[in-house]
């Protein structure tokens, strides 16, 4: 189908994007285009002009600056995925950016545009749960820094205001132990996820637990951090006991319907194991294994 007609607009520095933003509160942000372009053809999203933030540079980036990773909102997933500083450090985050759909809608998604289209079946907003990572939005007012635990707040709807521009995603550097994994079942390479877990831990120097983040992807309206499971790990050894013990609570904080990816009770099933799975390999990655 062909889009409604719209006007289209291309700045090229952010406030000159805030100013449209506020002055057209039914525009919408372009990013990689690869949500918005096919809900505009089928006319489920109708903006009256598009704001296109591919001209603006400072929104591209990545880098460790102080206590955190930053990411520009406009950093295409093949940087992530391709990122040294991402493969070494933050492993959770270079296993999700790998299965975001394909290598073509790669190259131009970002990571920004995957967490503000907040569709539940996309990847990257339980890993950012995993990390308690926080969300920087941009308005004519200032920056607002949003904990990641309340930036999604149902389907399709995050807690930006209609002039807010999501900027960069900050996330904690790790300390000396700790690791991080996303376990994803597709039905087909290039899918979005039947169910995801992404996990993310810190050990003390005896093993034991000091902190622990765990998301889960398309198990609900909105991505799901399973809190229940990430206290059952605080203080423990990760042993077989401890990480089947918060796969079950993690399979129980699911909300999970049946659809043509599987039942309810299957869709459950899959995150107590991807939840277990993830967690091992946290654990091995937190102890000296790298991103492989
Ligand atoms: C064939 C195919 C398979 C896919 N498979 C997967 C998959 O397996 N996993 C997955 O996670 N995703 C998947 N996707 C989705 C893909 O990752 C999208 O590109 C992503 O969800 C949106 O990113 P985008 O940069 O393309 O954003 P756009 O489509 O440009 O924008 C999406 C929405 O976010 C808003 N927006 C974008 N950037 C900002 C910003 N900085 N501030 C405020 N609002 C903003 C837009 O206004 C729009 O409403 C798939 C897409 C396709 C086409």
């Amino acid at each position: 189908m062909i889009p409604a007609s719209f006007e289209f607009i291309r700045p090229t520095t952010l406030a000159e994007a805030l100013a449209l933003l506020e002055k057209n509160p039914d525009a919408k942000i372009l990013a990689g285009g690869h949500s918005l372009i096919p809900m505009m053809r089928f006319r489920v999203a109708t903006p009256s002009m598009l704001i296109d933030l591919n001209q603006i540079g400072s929104l591209s980036h990545l880098q460790e600056n102080g206590d955190s990773l930053r990411i520009g909102a406009m950093t295409r997933e093949a940087v992530v995925e391709r990122s040294d500083i991402v493969k070494k450090r933050y492993p959770l985050l270079f296993d999700t950016a790998r299965v975001v759909a394909d290598p073509i809608v790669r190259n131009l998604a970002t990571i920004g545009g995957n967490l503000a289209h907040a569709d539940p079946a996309n990847d990257h907003p339980a890993t950012v749960l995993a990390y308690k990572a926080q969300l920087v939005a941009t308005s004519p007012r200032g920056e607002r820094v949003i904990a990641a635990a309340d930036f999604f707040k149902d389907a399709f709807t995050t807690a930006l205001s209609d002039d807010e521009i999501l900027t960069e995603i900050r996330i904690p550097k790790p300390s000396g132990r700790s690791g991080g994994a996303y376990f994803k079942l597709e039905r087909k390479v290039g899918d979005y996820a039947t169910a995801a877990v992404a996990a993310q831990i810190a050990l003390d120097g005896n093993g034991r637990v000091v902190s622990a983040g765990i998301g889960l992807t398309n198990v609900g309206l909105t991505p799901i951090q399973a809190t229940a499971a990430e206290e059952s790990l605080k203080g423990k050894s990760l042993d077989d006991g401890a990480v089947k013990e918060a796969a079950k609570l993690a399979s129980e904080a699911a909300e999970p319907i049946e659809d043509h990816r599987g039942s309810e009770e299957y869709k459950r099933h899959l995150v107590r194991t991807l939840t277990n799975r993830a967690l091992n390999k946290a654990k091995q990655r937190a102890e000296g294994g790298g991103a492989a």
